[in-house]
């Protein structure tokens, strides 16, 4: 029985953009799925026909590609299933688990002010003498003892048979019930474990007494609780990004996303940042918590900090150009790419997300003639566009690293009876236009000789 393959699946509603709080379910399916061999399937449930829309499934799917997520096989539309989930209604009523019911919309809310505050009891249950006129398919649903689900996270959970009525399960016009379609397609799916919101909770009693009736294994469920934002109330607009892609704008990386929000009401003791591979060793359902996790875009900052510094450069590389597109903003050209990559291993320990990173690297992407700010235009005066000419007379020669280069600067300061600090200001300002830039050696290396140098030089000759 242990061998038996692990299957989860994520079953979002194309009725909008993926969710933060959806996107965390997905991560949760996913780790646990790979972290066991398993099999991680998308189920896309577009029965709702008036909301769901084909643009929405795409965002989803591109939120859930951002975010490194692969699905194995393709999605599943379960609307495109709606005859199966039919046939098992119609064998559920073979079977004696399921029963025709032909009250109408009047009389059940006529019952229902007759008996205020009980479920309604159809009059059709044990009826033998069957009219002939439609009908809706209800679930015979046990009326004595409890269904008790032994939920994963929240322990044993239970509600009186008396307090459920008997669902339909198909409609009068012969279309399958949300409920209905829900438990066929996990269990034609083969999953083993359902991985979801804890809203899903109260669904969850009707689902497991189908999956009863037909005598089918119940997954095993596992009900996370939902996030909640900074002020510890429940995530919406007004607590900033939401939608996956606004924190994708944002500029924090997926491999960052996807350790912030694993740790979102989940943990591994006191393990903060992590990799994937560690992710997939570690997640495991014992270690969500059953209190709501809160939403702290400090932590993100400083997670999405230390992945920018422990990528790879051609990975950043590849990050930096995702953004610049997702955001409209044009693609780095082939010289800025080279500058950018150059520089990246001096910058990238300083970036907590990726426009910080751009507008650290903002010397690499500009052309000459460098524009000067108004800040950068005070250290540029006579003497010390004069001493810049002198640095550029010393480094001609030198070969262009770090340490040669720093060395340079050293002598030509001390030739001039002046701290370093006051020849690095003059050549911040040529080699970027502002004051705050990264180390004035690394802007150098970055550049390369040629480059650095015509910087220099641009100031230096209007020295006159
Ligand atoms: N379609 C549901 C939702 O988007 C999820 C249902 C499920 O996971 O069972 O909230």
């Amino acid at each position: 029985m242990s061998d038996t393959q692990v299957v989860t699946r994520f079953a979002p509603s194309p009725t909008g953009y993926l969710h933060i709080g959806g996107a965390r379910t997905a991560l949760f399916n996913w780790l646990y799925a790979r972290g066991r061999g398993g099999k991680f399937l998308l189920r896309i449930e577009d029965t709702d026909r008036a909301r769901s829309t084909p643009e929405a499934t795409e965002a989803i799917l591109k939120g859930l590609t951002w975010l490194g997520l692969d699905w194995d096989g393709d999605p599943i539309s379960q609307f495109e299933r709606r005859d199966r989930h039919a046939a098992v209604a119609r064998q559920m009523l073979a079977d004696g688990t399921a029963y025709k019911c032909f009250s109408t919309p009047e009389e059940i809310a006529a019952w229902r002010e007759a008996n205020p505050r009980q479920p309604f009891q159809s009059p059709w249950r044990d009826a033998t003498d069957l009219p002939d006129r439609p009908y809706a398919i209800r679930l015979r649903a046990p009326r004595d003892g409890e269904t008790v689900i032994d939920d994963a996270v929240q322990g044993q959970v239970r509600v009186a048979n008396d307090q459920l009525d008997d669902m339909i399960i198909l409609r009068s016009d012969g279309t399958p019930t949300y409920m209905l379609a829900v438990v066929v397609d996990d269990h034609d799916m083969g999953v083993t474990h359902v991985i979801r919101g804890d809203d899903h909770l109260t669904n969850t009693f009707r689902q497991v007494q189908i999956f009863d009736a037909m005598g089918w294994p119940r997954p095993v469920f596992a009900h996370i609780p939902l996030i909640h934002g900074e002020d510890g109330k429940k995530l919406s607009k007004r607590h900033g990004a939401v939608g996956l892609h606004e924190f994708a704008a944002l500029g924090y990386p997926p491999a960052a996303m996807r350790n912030y929000l694993a740790r979102l009401g989940w943990s591994h003791g006191d393990d903060e940042l992590f990799d994937d591979a560690q992710a997939r060793d570690w997640f495991d359902l014992p270690g969500i918590g059953r209190a709501p996790a809160r939403l702290d875009f400090k932590k993100l900052e400083h997670v999405s900090g230390h992945h920018i510094g422990a990528m790879a450069d051609a990975d950043l590389l590849a990050a930096l150009d995702d953004f610049l597109s997702e955001t409209g903003a044009p693609a780095l050209t082939q010289r800025q790419r080279d500058r950018v990559a150059a520089a990246l291993p001096a910058l990238k320990e300083k970036a907590k997300t990726l426009p910080q990173l751009l507008d650290q690297a903002r010397f690499a992407l500009i052309d000459r003639p460098v524009e000067m700010d108004e800040k950068a235009s005070k250290s540029l005066d006579t003497v010390s566009r004069g001493m810049l000419s002198t640095l550029t007379a010393a480094v001609q020669h030198v070969s262009w690293t770090r340490d040669e280069l720093e060395g340079a600067a050293k002598r030509v300061a001390e030739e001039n009876g002046v701290g370093l600090g006051k020849l690095a200001a003059p050549l911040r300002a040529a080699l970027a236009g502002r004051t705050t830039t990264p180390s004035v050696f690394d802007m150098m290396t970055a550049l390369g000789r040629e480059e650095s140098l015509a910087r220099l030089q641009d100031q230096t000759e209007l020295a006159g």
